[in-house]
């Protein structure tokens, strides 16, 4: 049957997509290879059926902030985002940590001498936080709205990316908050876009907050697609696209899938330079994800850590630096960045008593096959001693395993293509409007466009506004 749009993948971009284009009055129709809908925002049982766990997204402060989401205003779609007292904290050894809270004023108290030093570098931009984000998730084609705001960038962007805030914090602590934020991008260190995402991740921390989602990240997934079916769309799970042609009647096709993805569906029908420039896209290294199953909550030597929804283990900041570089280089490193989520801190209808979901990553070489347990679990005993008698099951998803479960994840890379200043300003092509194609009605919108990675539904806002032109924006409910 002919429909206006089809959108292939339904993670937070495509179901973005989808919401404004049904709501626009397009017929929408949903194709999602995997038997559920959600991609990078899926909630499910793995050791027992009342404890959820995500499997891959959990803190949400780009969902907090996205224009498109405060668009579509979650809190109405009965999407309760639970912001920790703490954003995320460091801890490091000897007992020390840091922890950025949501409270600006409490962060710099507990960084002492570095406290009016953190507040130079954050404060103003969490005051302009509204109109950075607009300008960050934005599509790097319009001006900013707020010049002031933008002014507030450029400098603070140089001196992160030339490593100079090593000299501007007296402790351990601030240097480190900033490079546990910075690793997030999974990249070279220190670099210009590691620096771009500190800015806006870090500043997110005392404005909008590092929120999870009550019940699980899926509750955004099921808040999206009830949009979209409530306005007659349809979602076609275990339907996955293998070639373009499929879609043929539709007027519209919307991708939420990876270069990679669009060569294997549509090679043959782009133009020579196009594809070229899809085939030298780059993919950024893997991770590798544990779940666990625990008894209680994670002992952290620093209580307070406990309060973070999120936390971040590297040691010092020189010591997650040379993490991150060996990694993004394809070798191995012993002290690996790992990323520690227990949702249950905040939430806890994730669980039961004495039955919790911890997740925790760590960055591996793109493909890398190994089974990241054990370095893990021995990563988050040093500051966490105690950790490994309250682990009662756990399962590895290595980065090859990560790329069979969603093919946007090409050797595990969850960002969807290395993040890079070359990979930001073209993503995931050079062109003024990067979300449209050579082939006639064709987007793409996915993590590997811009603005890149995270749940914010941005790709998929700038795919339809290129779709809808003078109607949009769409109007709400
Ligand atoms: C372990 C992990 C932890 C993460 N943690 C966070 C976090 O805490 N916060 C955050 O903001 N982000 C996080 N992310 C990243 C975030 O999940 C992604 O950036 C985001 O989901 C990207 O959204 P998307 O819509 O572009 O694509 P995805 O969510 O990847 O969805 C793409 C969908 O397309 C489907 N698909 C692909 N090809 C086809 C095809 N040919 N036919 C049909 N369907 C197809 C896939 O099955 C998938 O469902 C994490 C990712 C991982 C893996």
């Amino acid at each position: 049957m002919a429909v206006d749009v089809s959108v292939v993948g339904s993670g937070p971009n495509g179901l973005a997509a989808a919401v404004l284009l049904v709501r626009a009055g397009r017929t929408v129709e949903v194709h999602e290879a995997a038997e559920e809908i959600g991609g990078g925002t899926r909630t499910a049982s793995l050791f027992d059926d009342e404890v959820r766990h995500d499997i891959c997204a959990t803190g949400h402060p780009l969902a907090a902030a996205s224009p498109f989401f405060r668009w579509f205003d979650l809190a109405a779609h009965g999407v309760d985002l639970l912001r920790p007292e703490i954003a995320y904290a460091h801890p490091l050894d000897g007992g020390r940590a840091g922890l950025a809270y949501e409270d600006l004023d409490r962060t710099c108290d507990a960084l002492g001498t570095d406290g009016p030093r953190w507040r130079r570098l954050l404060g103003p931009l969490a005051e302009h936080s509204r109109e950075l984000a607009e300008l960050l998730l934005g599509d790097l084609r319009h001006p900013p709205r707020d010049p002031r705001a933008a002014a507030l960038l450029p400098a603070r962007i140089a001196m992160l990316a030339a490593g100079l805030e090593r000299h501007l914090f007296t402790g351990p602590e601030a240097p480190a908050l900033l490079a546990g934020v910075a690793a997030h991008v999974m990249g070279r260190q220190p670099s210009l876009a590691a620096a771009g995402a500190t800015l806006l991740l870090g500043h997110l921390a005392h404005s909008t907050g590092w929120p999870i989602a009550r019940g699980g990240s899926q509750t955004i997934t099921e808040a999206l697609a009830a949009d979209v079916r409530a306005h007659g769309g349809r979602i076609h799970t275990g339907s996955r696209i293998t070639d373009l042609r499929q879609l043929a009647k539709s007027r519209t096709v919307i991708l939420d899938i990876a270069p990679r993805g669009f060569l294997e569906i549509a090679g043959d029908l782009l133009p020579p330079r196009y594809r070229k420039a899809l085939v030298s896209y780059r993919y950024g290294p893997g991770v590798a994800k544990v779940d666990f199953l625990v008894s209680e909550p994670v002992p952290w030597a620093v209580p307070e850590v406990g309060k973070a929804g999120t936390v971040h283990l590297g040691g010092t900041r020189d010591e997650v630096y040379a993490a991150e570089n060996a990694i993004a280089r394809g070798k191995d490193a012993d002290d690996r960045f790992v990323l520690v989520s227990d949702p249950m801190a905040l939430d806890p209808s994730r669980g039961l008593p004495g039955k919790r979901p911890v997740w925790a990553y760590c960055h591996v070489p793109r493909g890398d096959p190994r089974d990241a347990t054990e370095l893990i679990r021995r990563r988050i005993e040093r500051f966490a001693p105690g950790f490994s008698d309250t682990v009662l099951s756990s399962r590895c998803l290595t980065a090859p395993e990560l790329e069979a479960y969603n093919a946007n994840y090409p050797g595990g890379d969850v960002a969807a293509g290395a993040v890079d200043l070359r990979q930001i300003l073209g993503r995931p092509v050079t062109r003024w409007n990067p979300h449209r194609t050579p082939l006639d009605g064709v987007f793409l919108c996915s993590a590997s466009t811009a603005p890149g990675p995270g749940v914010h539904g941005m790709g998929g806002w700038h795919a339809a506004k290129s779709v809808l032109g003078k109607d949009f924006p769409v109007q709400p409910r």
